[in-house]
């Protein structure tokens, strides 16, 4: 079973006149895959992103996630989908700035749902693996850029996604912190965790395993398998 399996999305935005920002897509991603979506600005990208991630419905076609046609699933089951099976980092880490790192990470957690008992070791175990136990009890607004990433990305995985969708994520950091990013979406893979990651950057359309270009709100033909 695939874990992304998209069929013929449109999305229209009903604008006067309407955009139509997908124009069927098809894209299928397999557990452990690592993918980047390149492609003008305009061309669909967010929009494909927005569709994966459940935060935006198509006009038509088919989502699978894991499995399951999302079609028809109202807000409660998509947000249950979502914080089930969804990670999520952006170019602009969402970190809290007035929190602590380890508390940065228990929120997630705690909006998940998991049970107070699993979360201190879930913390710690996520902390240490982005290199950020030491920085636990420091705010989030003290961070340095890379190290905001870095607890972007653990918060982004700490619930133990199947899916791991990012947007432009090493767009602002240096070769040092993006290598690092890309090697924390690695072990996730190794994992089994699909890896989706829209860049303009050649260092992390180079680390994917295949990349897929949209234009014009189609993936370019003969690229895609
Ligand atoms: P990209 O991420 O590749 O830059 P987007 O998916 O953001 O592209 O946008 C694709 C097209 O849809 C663009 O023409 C954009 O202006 C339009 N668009 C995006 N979001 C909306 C919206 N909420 N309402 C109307 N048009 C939108
Ligand atoms: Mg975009």
């Amino acid at each position: 079973m695939s874990v992304v399996e998209v069929r013929d999305v449109r999305r229209t935005y009903p604008t006067s006149p309407p955009v139509h920002a997908l124009l069927g897509v098809d894209l299928t991603v397999a557990a452990g895959e690592r993918t980047a979506i390149l492609g003008q600005s305009g061309s669909g990208k967010s929009t494909l992103l927005n569709v994966l991630g459940l935060l935006d419905e198509p006009t038509s076609g088919t989502y699978r996630l894991l499995g399951e046609d999302t079609a028809g699933y109202d807000g409660a089951a998509r947000d249950r989908l979502r914080s089930r099976a969804l990670g999520f980092v952006f170019q602009e880490s969402h970190v809290l700035g007035h929190r602590t790192v380890a508390e940065n990470v228990l929120l997630k957690l705690v909006a998940a749902a998991v049970p107070r008992s699993e979360r201190a070791p879930l913390v710690a175990d996520v902390l240490h693996r982005v290199g950020l136990d030491h920085r636990a009890d420091a705010l989030g607004r003290l961070l340095s850029g890379g190290e905001k990433q870095r607890l972007a990305v653990a918060r982004a995985v700490v619930t133990q996604p199947r899916l791991l969708l990012a947007d432009e994520p090493t767009g602002n950091l240096d070769d040092g912190n993006a290598a690092t990013v890309l090697d924390l979406f690695d072990e996730q893979a190794r994992a089994g965790v699909a890896v989706v990651v829209i860049t303009h950057d050649p260092r992390t359309a180079s680390w994917a395993d295949r990349t897929v270009r949209l234009v014009d709100g189609r993936i370019e033909p003969g690229v895609e398998a």
